[in-house]
């Protein structure tokens, strides 16, 4: 696990993440380098806190305690902290949730993350649940990579081997 640079927490610790690069590259970009000298190019903003499943380890059925709405990030203030990471040095940026196809902005949000020079990736990890639905328009915007995560799934199928198991399926 990298350490957070300092930083870039005190922007907004529930949606901001950076991600270390494997082998630290030489830069005068100073404020993205934490203590260990590792340059951090590659910044995870989360979107949103809601999805549209309900896996059991995230989304408990008595449910979790939501930031409200005004708390969160809008798709102004997305973009502005893109463009300040991204001239600090950050090159990729991935969108995260709970589920960022929840967030009609979303490709909105795509597109003016491509405009900003400098910035040579925009990635989203999603369930994959409306992917069908959504991906012609995100790919429009600008979308350059999508990783499915399939943890949903394979929780189901383990949930669904223990009941067989047990003779409850
Ligand atoms: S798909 Fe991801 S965000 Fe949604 S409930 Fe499952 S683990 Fe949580």
């Amino acid at each position: 696990m990298h350490k957070p640079v300092r930083n870039a927490w005190k922007f907004c610790r529930r949606h901001l993440s950076v991600g270390t690069q494997p082998k630290p590259v030489l830069s005068t970009k100073e404020t993205l380098t934490d203590l260990f000298g590792r340059y951090h190019n590659y910044l995870r903003i989360s979107l949103t806190e809601r999805c549209n499943l309900r896996c059991q380890y995230c989304m408990p059925e008595e449910g979790v305690k939501l930031t409200e709405k005004p708390h969160l990030l809008t798709t102004d203030e997305v973009i502005k902290i893109a463009r300040l990471f991204v001239k600090e040095g950050v090159d990729k940026i991935r969108l995260t949730g709970g589920e960022p196809t929840i967030r009609k902005d979303l490709p909105d949000i795509i597109y003016n993350l491509k405009q900003i020079e400098g910035l040579k990736t925009v990635a989203m990890t999603t369930n994959g649940l409306v992917l069908t639905k959504q991906l012609v328009a995100l790919q429009k915007a600008g979308l350059d990579i999508v990783n499915v995560s399939w943890t949903h799934l394979l929780l189901r199928s383990m949930k669904k081997l223990q009941e067989e198991k047990a003779g409850i399926g």
